[in-house]
């Protein structure tokens, strides 16, 4: 199983944000680094609570905030600055999925309807699942405490404390990362980076 962010000096990685050419040549030279060549699934994020279920190939222009996948051939992918990416794995069925979670996907309920469609589709038992949580804006730097939100919801779901993981990185203060709030604080240009989930192995 490969959870992995790219970083600031890997570049932005959202065409919203920088010319298309810049951003495939970004992505492509993330991608060789770590999945080869596995198709990669992502969405048009909207901050809601939609799930999307990856059976072929989703067009990127899919609207919703978290992806679920049983086959090892897709690596799913969401573009974050400051948002949380929460990853599952599911070790017994095989099976993934991926969070886009800002305050409004965590307050419309994405975690818990992503953990319910992993339970319909591959049999995922919460007790089961690892989750684990990528570079998000902490409450030092954020109004909302989103850390705490995202591990609340994810033990309202059942999964356990010991099989959860947050590194608990600030995005806002770490400039490895793209933040929107520092962008929007400092006046500088906004960027997003992705995080990853593939049921594969590293390289
Ligand atoms: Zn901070």
């Amino acid at each position: 199983m490969i959870f992995i962010s790219s970083q600031v000096s890997d570049g932005n990685m959202d065409f919203r944000f920088g010319p298309t050419q810049e951003v495939l040549q970004n992505r492509k030279k993330f991608f060789e680094k770590w999945v080869r060549n596995d198709e990669i699934a992502e969405l048009e994020q909207i901050h809601s609570n939609k799930v999307v279920v990856v059976k072929e190939h989703p067009d990127p222009n899919t609207k919703g905030d978290a992806l679920i996948s049983n086959n090892p051939n897709f690596v799913l992918m969401v573009k974050v600055a400051d948002c949380i990416p929460v990853g599952l794995y599911d070790p017994q069925n095989k099976a993934i999925g991926l969070i886009h979670a800002g305050s409004k996907g965590l307050q419309k309920g994405i975690i818990k309807n992503a953990i319910q469609k992993m339970k319909k589709h591959f049999g995922s038992n919460p007790k089961n699942l690892l989750a684990k949580l990528g570079p998000s804006i902490g409450p030092c730097h954020y109004r909302l405490n989103i850390w705490q939100e995202a591990e609340k919801q994810l033990i309202d779901c059942g999964i356990l404390k010991e099989n959860m993981d947050n590194p608990k990185i600030c995005t806002y203060e770490n400039m490895n990362y793209f933040s929107h709030r520092r962008a929007e604080d400092t006046n500088q240009k906004e960027g997003r980076f992705v995080t990853i989930l593939g049921l594969k192995n590293v390289n």
